[in-house]
């Protein structure tokens, strides 16, 4: 395992785009099994090349750069999709409200009836049924 560390040295290695890479190649050679469409199979080979050249890469500045510009994307998505899965867990008993000038998203309890609702973000007051 020493010659692959003196390797890797001021190497880049691996990030969260690499492992956004290799998932994607492998769902692509999956699809690729399924269909028997091979040119699916050599761009799951071709993304697999490039995650080990970008991890071989030793210009690490514009592999972070690749990263960060990486998680710009993702990072939102992945939000929106855990507040999307929490709005499930929680749906028995809470319920879910927009504030009506912020829009920010609102949770309140269920089984109260009509309440009042004051937004933590901007103060707007309005009536909901919980
Ligand atoms: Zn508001």
């Amino acid at each position: 395992m020493n010659w692959f560390k003196k390797f890797m040295n001021g190497r880049y290695g691996f990030d969260q785009l690499s492992k956004g890479m290799l998932w994607f190649s492998i769902i692509l050679m999956v699809i690729g099994m399924f269909t028997g469409y091979r040119l699916i199979n050599y761009v799951a080979y071709l993304i697999l090349l490039f995650t080990y050249i970008r991890a071989f890469s030793k210009n690490v500045y514009k592999r972070r750069e690749e990263n960060q510009r990486f998680l710009r994307i993702l990072n939102p998505i992945k939000s929106k999709w855990l507040s999307f899965i929490n709005r499930i867990k929680q749906s028995k008993t809470h319920k879910f409200y927009k504030c009506p000038s912020c829009k920010k998203q609102l949770r309140v309890p269920r089984g109260k009836g009509k309440i009042n609702v004051t937004c933590p973000e901007c103060k707007t007051k309005f009536e909901a049924r919980s």
